[in-house]
């Protein structure tokens, strides 16, 4: 789990990529494999016979005639980019280190701005449904946290307004290193939300370890045991050990959102938190992050530009 471990590994270089999905029929092929593993699969139907229609790039089932593109129904639907121009935005967004802003890839990709705000939080929203799709289980830190509040040093946030909520949830390995981590904003720290955040990212059977505030007893009702450390508020609370990696995530996560964005809007804060956890649970698995993301992706449901630009739903 040391530093070197993350630095030294294999890796998965440009020069990988583009060998891999330097063209656009090696993109199509990978989406094709990814979407329809089995061979392909009408979703109308069920039969597995179809006719390739070339000019519109189309597939049409033999049996019932229904016709869908490799990127219908998913989260690529209706781009008009060359899937090259995807995947590459895929690997730069992944891959990075500490995130990559919208300006940044532009710059990068060659496309307008409002075009790579758009694809960066496509690629985010992928990133969520996945990170979202998987449980935490065993040992779990957890801690409730505010975007935009004061962590050290004067009123610690809770209860402040304009403020956002969130979840922050480390599970932890017998040595007690990080394994997974999990961030969520929720509509505040009550019993009945974190009831259902924790019905929908914990696993049961798993210990919940949480400061005294009274709302994490509600993790009982995902079916898990929950300990309680009363801490002392203030500074000194943070720096127990019982929460000493759920603490470090949560400075990790402000130190790389500020640093690379600056200022976000807060109703997209969902994502932002997905997209660094979705990167620190993968950081030993950096050589099968494409097709890992891909197999995702055509399993994520279009994000048409009006939804993206709502506010998330709160998961
Ligand atoms: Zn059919």
């Amino acid at each position: 789990m040391s530093k070197n471990k993350v630095q030294f590994q294999a890796g998965y270089s440009l020069i990988d990529l583009f060998h891999n999905y330097g063209t656009e029929n090696q993109c199509v092929e990978a989406l094709f494999k990814w979407r329809w593993p089995l061979g392909f699969k009408c979703s109308e139907c069920g039969g597995d016979k179809y006719c390739f229609l070339k000019t519109r790039r189309l597939y049409q089932c033999n049996k019932c005639h229904h016709q869908t593109s490799l990127i219908s129904g998913t989260i690529f639907e209706q781009t008009k980019l060359p899937l090259t121009t995807w995947f590459l935005a895929i690997y730069l967004v992944t891959q990075s280190k500490t995130g990559l802003s919208a300006l940044a890839l532009k710059r990068e990709i060659g496309v307008s701005y409002n075009t790579a705000w758009s694809m960066k939080h496509k690629i985010m929203q992928v990133m969520k449904e996945r990170d979202d799709s998987k449980p935490l289980s065993g040992v779990i830190q957890l801690d409730d946290v505010y975007w935009g509040g004061e962590r050290h040093g004067g009123k610690r946030g809770r209860g402040s307004k304009n403020k956002v909520p969130f979840v922050a949830a480390v599970s932890l390995n017998e040595e007690g290193h990080p394994i997974t981590m999990n961030m969520n904003v929720v509509k505040g720290f009550r019993l009945s939300e974190i009831s259902r955040w924790a019905k929908e990212h914990l696993q049961p059977e798993s210990t919940v370890i949480s400061d005294g505030l009274p709302c994490f007893s509600a993790v009982g009702d995902a079916d898990c045991y929950h300990v309680s450390i009363v801490t002392g508020g203030g500074f000194q609370s943070v720096t127990k050990k019982e929460f000493a990696w759920v603490n470090t995530m949560i400075g990790n996560v402000k130190n790389a959102i500020t640093g690379t964005y600056h200022a976000i809007n807060p109703k997209h804060l969902p994502r932002y938190l997905a997209e660094f956890c979705y990167r620190h649970n993968r950081r030993f698995q950096l050589e099968n992050m494409i097709p890992r993301f891909g197999y995702v992706a055509v399993r994520t449901p279009p994000m048409p530009g009006r939804l993206l630009k709502l506010a998330e739903a709160y998961g």
